[in-house]
């Protein structure tokens, strides 16, 4: 499978500013992109006192976590203790599970990393812009943490946007506390966080048997359905992975569509699967989903909103019922 390249993708691209060397560099290479991201650059943008959602109170909450994330971001990698405490396998799998729901992760997997699980290049923050992607950890601890739903339902309101910060902030610190955790312990442990990943979390996180990815892109899991903000710790110390989950969540989802119907701006395709990069799958458009959250002062979230999982259906009952009789109960 293709390795993703950050610099590709939104949140890296309306980093960019003109005159920077992200800048020159990205639309030289992708002269294509320039005049879309120019004009998304300039929408007002989430929180922004101009878009309709706006509220004075709960668009600073917001602002606040997002700053608070960047404050916190140097902070992924750190020093590994010389003194490397020895481990037996089965204990340290459990504790590290046990941790991460002590913190506050609703579910939590084991994924050993694969090359794909990783970006092939970092596209932000500006000073990483570019590097490759190498030095790869060989397991990953990748947790979820449920988004409440009275919140969700009235995306894509600005509720919406204050649920989605605080659990980017809950999975930044519980990332953290693992990361500091392995590290006493004396193994190289990163964390991966808003605004500091290098890593592809719906992939990682499928792999880890937390869910599997819908047509909308996100990770679908048991219970919560797509209401999951993810995170995750790689690190070397040799943990046992899970196993992937065995569901045919896409064959559900061919006769779905839900999410599709309810994107206002198309962004999540309608029609079947296709190859892209080696992989069966639908192809978000990123730049149509993007340019609805820059106006609407908001991430949206109504694609969340919309999945039957989570809704009614668990992910779980795919192994009972057929994609039909499942549909008839959503
Ligand atoms: S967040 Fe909103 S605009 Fe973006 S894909 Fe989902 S429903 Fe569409
Ligand atoms: S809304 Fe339907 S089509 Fe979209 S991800 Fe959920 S189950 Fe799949």
């Amino acid at each position: 499978m293709k390795r993703y390249d950050e610099r590709d993708t939104m949140f890296a691209r309306m980093t960019y500013k003109e005159g920077k060397r992200n800048y020159e560099d990205y639309y030289l290479n992708n002269p294509d992109k320039k005049a879309i991201d120019d004009k998304l650059r300039k929408s007002p943008g989430i929180c922004s006192p101009t878009t309709p959602t706006y509220h004075p109170i709960d668009a600073n909450f917001a602002i606040s976590n997002f700053k608070f994330l960047s404050d916190i971001r140097p902070l992924v990698q750190g020093k590994v203790s010389q003194k490397r405490v020895s481990v037996n396998q089965k204990v340290i799998v459990k504790r590290l599970k046990e941790i991460a729901i002590d913190c506050g992760a609703d579910l939590v997997g084991i994924a050993k990393t694969e090359p794909y699980h990783y970006y092939s290049h970092r596209g932000r923050p500006l000073e990483h812009y570019g590097e490759e992607v190498s030095d790869l950890l060989p397991y990953a601890i990748v947790f979820g943490v449920k988004m409440r739903k009275e919140n969700i339902k009235q995306a894509p309101k600005l509720p919406e946007v204050v649920e989605s910060s605080m659990t980017y902030v809950q999975t930044a610190i519980i990332g953290m506390q693992l990361s500091y955790f392995l590290r006493e312990l004396g193994y190289d442990a990163r964390n991966h966080m808003d605004g500091n990943y290098l890593v592809v979390l719906p992939l990682l996180a499928r792999d880890a048997g937390l869910g599997e990815i819908g047509r909308s892109g996100l990770l679908i899991t048991p219970k919560y359905g797509p209401a999951v903000r993810l995170g995750a710790v790689t690190t070397e110390i040799p943990l046992k992975a899970d196993e992937r989950m065995n569901v045919d969540l896409a064959s559900f989802c061919d006769i779905c569509g839900m999410c599709s119907i309810k994107c206002p701006t198309q962004a999540i395709p309608k029609g079947e699967r296709t190859t892209i990069g080696g992989q069966l799958r639908w192809q978000i458009k990123q730049e149509k989903c993007y340019s609805f959250w820059g106006k609407i002062g908001t991430d949206c979230g109504l694609c969340i909103k919309n999945c039957p999982f989570g809704n009614g259906i668990d992910l779980m009952d795919l192994k009972k019922y057929t994609p039909k009789e499942l549909m008839k109960k959503a």
